[in-house]
């Protein structure tokens, strides 16, 4: 079996999808994997340090020749994969419901699109989800990004000529990259709290020493729904949410916003009135930006100010992070193609459960029964 690792071709992307580590273990498990030059330049892994592990390094064509499996970090364009094999997987973050427009090409194009983001989120699929090794990062660097545009310090400081006072840090949505944006916090110094719809968060939030800010008069979700998502609230628990966000928020210095909704754009928490009560040189972090914005008046891609609040949409808040989040993406990838490699076969054979979550589309159709509604 060939494996192609293809250079990212969309804007700001600087990840890539195999690092040496796991060029050499699918060596290891029997493929031929062939790099396209340059692939790794944005995440500091040189052209050497993959043949050095065991690939051919080439042209994109000479990378697709033949392949059975391509890799991405996010989808390849579907024009941009001639050469590969009749059928070939194309494994990789496929942004399914954005980018439906891809994935029917895909399928006309009779390849097996594989959504590495639809992977069940199920224990023994734990080490493959790539939503998880990108939010840990994300959430890690929202923190950063609020602390580099805050002209404030976060831990509290007493000096000889005075006391500074330790920044306040609201985290609003406690996923992956909430609980990850909790820690940074607080190993930076600031008094945390923290909000959630599903109850279950809040003693993880407790755990890790912060304060949860709970709607208490209105039901959230009870325990984990559908794979531990969130879903749409009612309206009267939308009503207590923006009412305790209210109150809360105008004392916090700094907000980091991650609620998502799979399928579904973010839910907004915070508005612009909201906003204009908060102090002058506060930060708003908004990592739901792309898929909507959690914040009133956020832009994805930009710093923006509103009410003197600086409002963060950094886009692809993973890739920032590129030497990082590629070793972790890599790894989430290998993991799952080594789960199912057939060695008799030289190639991988994924079981139902898996295989059903993630494929997109087959034999020139989409199959995927969450975009065929
Ligand atoms: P996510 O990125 O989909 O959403 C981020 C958070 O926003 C979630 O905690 C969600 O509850 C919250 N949210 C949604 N709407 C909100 C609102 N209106 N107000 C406040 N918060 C809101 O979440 P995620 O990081 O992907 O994690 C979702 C769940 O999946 C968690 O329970 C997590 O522990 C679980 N998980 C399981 C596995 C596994 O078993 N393999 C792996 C990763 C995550």
């Amino acid at each position: 079996m060939k494996i192609a690792v293809l250079k990212e071709s969309a804007a700001g992307e600087r990840r890539v999808s195999a690092t040496p580590e796991t060029v050499k273990k699918f060596v290891g498990l029997g493929a031929e994997v062939a790099v396209e030059a340059g692939a790794g330049l944005t995440a500091s892994i040189d052209d050497a340090a993959y043949a050095a592990a065991g690939a051919s390094v080439g042209t994109r064509a000479e990378a697709l020749a033949g392949a059975g499996i391509v890799l991405g970090v996010q989808g390849p364009s579907p024009d941009s994969l001639g050469g590969a094999a009749p059928g070939a997987w194309i494994v990789a973050g496929l942004n399914p419901f954005g980018e439906r427009g891809r994935v029917d090409a895909y399928a006309a194009a009779g390849f097996e699109a594989l959504a590495m983001e639809f992977m069940p989120r199920i224990t023994r699929a734990q080490s493959m989800d790539i939503l998880s090794s990108q939010s840990n990062l994300s959430g890690y660097k929202a923190v950063l990004d609020a602390a580099a545009e805050y002209g404030r310090a976060f831990p509290m400081m007493m000096t000889a000529a005075g006391t500074v006072s330790a920044a306040k840090c609201f985290v609003m949505g406690v996923g992956v990259a909430g609980l990850q944006a909790i820690a940074t916090a607080r190993r930076l110094g600031a008094q945390v709290s923290a909000t959630d719809v599903r109850s279950a968060t809040k003693e993880q939030i407790q755990s890790l020493g912060a304060k949860p800010i709970f709607v208490e008069n209105v039901a959230g979700i009870e325990g984990e729904g559908a794979g531990g998502y969130a879903t749409e609230m009612s309206e009267e628990y939308q009503k207590a949410q923006a009412e305790l966000v209210s109150a809360h928020i105008a004392k916090q210095d700094i907000v980091i916003t991650t609620a998502l909704i799979p399928g579904r754009p973010a839910p907004r928490l915070i508005s612009d009135a909201q906003i204009a009560t908060m102090r002058a040189g506060s930060v708003i972090v908004d990592l739901a930006v792309e898929q909507g914005g959690n914040v009133e008046g956020a832009v994805a891609g930009e710093v923006v100010e509103r009410h003197g609040v600086k409002i963060v949409g950094h886009k692809n808040v993973p890739s920032r992070l590129a030497a990082d989040s590629s070793a972790l993406f890599a790894r989430n990838l290998f993991n799952f193609l080594s789960a199912f490699w057939d060695k008799e076969k030289g190639a991988p054979v994924l079981d139902e459960e898996i295989g059903d979550a993630i494929r997109l589309t087959q034999g020139g159709k989409v199959v995927n029964p969450r975009l065929l509604g």
